[in-house]
């Protein structure tokens, strides 16, 4: 029987964020500098979703395999020559900075050239059948990558990358879906695809979280592409019921009726319930429960070809066993892994009438974009 397969280099956990740390302010003046744990893109959240694999039974069940970096040719799909020219410049010195939020260190371009090969390569897996389906532990990560402009940790738009090779590449893939489970807006990945009709964005996200100016339910797409891009902003605090709530009656319709040929996760992990960068309830069943969902639509829609690509989460907490309920769901296996703290999570959900509140909020969104 096929495995699960889970696209992991350890190179891509050693790309570093100089200077960027959680407080996210200038530090000095009346901001103390944090201690070095204090890294707001720490690669210890990623790290501890494989540490975590490796001593679970799961492991048997995954096989976790490398990937060569992505080409020249297949960044050049999506970004432009000059952006690269300039990052790879910087990157063979030591390292700096190109746009917000987005600072690199030395071999910066490279690394993230790996990141992008990941997401390319656990796509490239599942359409040629070799896995039953994959993640990609990219990072750095790339949904907040603009075409020209690195963003909020992100330096290429890894699913755009991969997405414009399986296109270009496989004559049976048409047409392909990207969902963004991300707390935070998929705003590259939006802006690269804003007037296709062949790629399909939707953006789950805390409304007005980040990146600002992003989040609106009206951002349709344009010319061929109007229809085809999904903005659900959910407010803050909304937690297990909100999330499912507006998969199984926003996000998996508008998949089911776009027909895709692929279906790629944006998977951020960073609406769990102790994120320090956003504000939502979310715990491992979420995940675990939204995994099903997209398994079941991708096995009605396009024989099962689901690939999903890590993006945020920056709680090394909660973060790992938030992967491993989609772990668990992807290869159909339970495991006696379980988080010391999931009766607190599930003890903070929002009340029934704030459920409501928050279930309201969405059908109004639904009226907008289905
Ligand atoms: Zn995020």
């Amino acid at each position: 029987m096929k495995k699960t397969a889970l696209f992991h280099n350890e190179r891509c956990l050693w790309h570093s964020t100089p200077g960027l740390y959680v407080l996210a302010k200038p530090v000095g003046g009346w901001v103390q500098p944090p201690s070095s744990a204090g890294l707001a893109e720490s690669p210890d959240t990623k790290r501890r979703i494989v540490s975590l694999l490796e001593v679970s039974r799961l492991r048997q069940e995954i096989d976790i395999v490398d990937a060569p970096p992505c080409t020249e040719e297949d960044l050049l799909r999506v970004h432009p020559q000059s952006y690269l020219e300039k990052f790879k410049k910087l990157s063979d010195g030591n390292g700096g900075e190109l746009g917000p939020h987005a600072p690199f260190g030395k071999g910066g371009y490279e690394i993230a050239k790996l990141s992008a090969g990941l997401a390319k390569s656990a796509m490239e897996s599942v359409i040629e059948k070799r896995y039953k389906n994959a993640y990609a532990i990219s990072r750095p990560p790339g949904h907040h990558c603009l075409s020209d402009t690195p963003m909020g940790f992100c330096m290429f738009s890894n699913i755009s990358i991969g997405v414009e090779a399986v296109l270009h590449n496989y004559p049976n893939i048409k047409k392909v879906a990207i969902i963004d489970w991300d707390v935070h807006h998929g705003n590259g990945t939006q802006e690269i695809f804003y007037h296709r009709a062949d790629v399909l964005t939707i953006s789950m996200h805390q409304d007005r979280c980040f990146p600002p100016g992003y989040s609106g339910e009206n951002d349709l797409g344009e010319g061929d592409g109007l229809g085809c891009n999904t903005n659900i902003p959910i407010l803050p605090g909304a937690g297990h019921e909100a999330y499912l709530y507006a998969m199984k009656n926003i996000v998996i319709p508008k998949i089911e009726r776009f027909a895709p040929d692929l279906i790629v996760v944006a998977s951020g992990l960073d609406a769990n319930a102790v994120d320090p960068l956003a504000r939502m309830l979310a715990y491992g069943d979420t995940f675990r429960e939204m995994t099903k969902m997209v398994m079941a639509t991708a096995k009605k829609c396009c024989e099962d070809r689901l690939v999903l690509v890590h993006e945020g989460g920056y709680s090394e907490a909660m973060v790992p066993f938030c992967a491993h309920a989609i772990f668990e769901a992807l290869t159909g296996v339970e495991s006696d892994v379980f988080d010391p703290d999931i009766e607190s999570y599930k003890g903070w959900q929002p009340s029934e009438e704030f459920n409501d509140y928050h279930i309201s909020h969405l059908k109004k969104i639904a009226d907008i974009v289905l």
